[in-house]
């Protein structure tokens, strides 16, 4: 009778379904080779100030897949979270990174740039975590305040304490810390404050439909405002127009990164993008 409800359960099960979750598996198999294979590729964002100045730059991850071709880290971090081996892969963007920024040192516009990655729940939640980034950074001889880590809220909130502990010692090191996607989680005042951090970064949905959504404007204009009590650092991500750094410069934001300005680039291309783009760095 067991055996004959199961096959029943099989018979029942719906192909679309088990279309999408075998291709997940054969894409979280693919995964675990990735790394090994070196298809992983950090493309980079140009992040600019009110004048057009290019200051530093994001980095967001791209996994050229041999068959399938460029796949987005919406797509495959998630899997990365939950079979573990964000761990691994966030430790290459870490090193590669840093690795980047060595290589920047005697650039004529930036040398002073910095470099922000994202840190993922897992890898924040790693014991080696703090070490391992500290090596990445030695083993390379850079600044340690040229790399920022972008963490979000949703990320810290569930080992607020355990977080903020490996921030602070990082932060002794000179490393700096950003929240990304500030404003969709649900963290609250007192826990931002329990972190070590320079900057917020004002979240696209926010930037998006700023110039048509009354509340929204009134949302971010309370996010920058909070920023500047608190002494923080305020950048928006997802401007797409120029309206939009228009109006996010009137609320008193003055650090931008969107489409307007670059989209994220493959190394060669944003190199290229540097030489064309102002500089700020160049007489400093
Ligand atoms: P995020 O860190 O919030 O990165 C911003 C995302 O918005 C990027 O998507 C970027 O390409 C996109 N974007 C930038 N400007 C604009 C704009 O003007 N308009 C629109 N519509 N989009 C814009 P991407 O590269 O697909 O990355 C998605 C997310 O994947 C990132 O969101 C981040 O959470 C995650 N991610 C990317 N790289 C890494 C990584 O190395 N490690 C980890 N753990 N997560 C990563
Ligand atoms: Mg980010
Ligand atoms: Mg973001
Ligand atoms: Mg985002």
């Amino acid at each position: 009778h067991a055996k004959r409800s199961g096959r029943n359960c099989i018979y029942t099960f719906d192909p679309s379904i088990q279309q999408a979750l075998v291709q997940k598996l054969e894409l979280e198999k693919d995964l675990r080779h990735a790394l090994n294979e070196a298809q992983f590729e950090l493309y980079l964002q140009p992040q600019v100030n009110s004048g057009g100045c290019l200051i530093g730059a994001e980095a967001l991850i791209r996994w050229n897949h041999p068959q399938k071709g460029m796949i987005s880290p919406a797509d495959f971090i998630p899997l990365a979270e939950k079979s573990g081996l964000i761990v691994g892969i966030g430790d290459w963007v870490q090193e590669e990174a840093c690795r980047l920024l060595a290589g920047w040192k005697t650039h004529p516009t930036l040398a002073k740039a910095t470099l922000s990655i994202n840190v993922s729940e897992q890898q924040l939640r790693h014991r080696d975590f703090v070490a391992k980034t500290l090596n990445s950074l030695n083993v390379c001889g850079i600044e340690p305040a040229q790399l920022k880590l972008e963490i979000t809220e949703s990320a810290v909130m569930l080992n607020l304490d355990e977080c903020a502990d490996k921030l602070c010692q990082l932060k002794q090191h000179g490393l700096e810390f950003s929240m990304d996607d500030f404003g969709t989680g649900y963290s609250s005042l007192s826990n931002i404050r329990a972190l070590p951090l320079d900057q917020l970064k004002i979240d696209q949905s926010f930037v998006r439909n700023l110039l048509e959504d009354k509340s929204n404007q009134t949302l971010t204009q309370t996010i920058i405002t909070m920023s500047e009590a608190l002494g923080l650092e305020i950048i928006a991500e997802g401007v797409e127009t120029e309206d939009q750094k228009l109006a996010l410069e009137e609320m008193g934001c003055h650090l931008f990164q969107g489409y307007y300005f670059g989209k994220p680039l493959a190394y060669t291309d944003f190199m290229a993008y540097v030489e064309t783009a102002g500089a700020c760095f160049k007489n400093s």
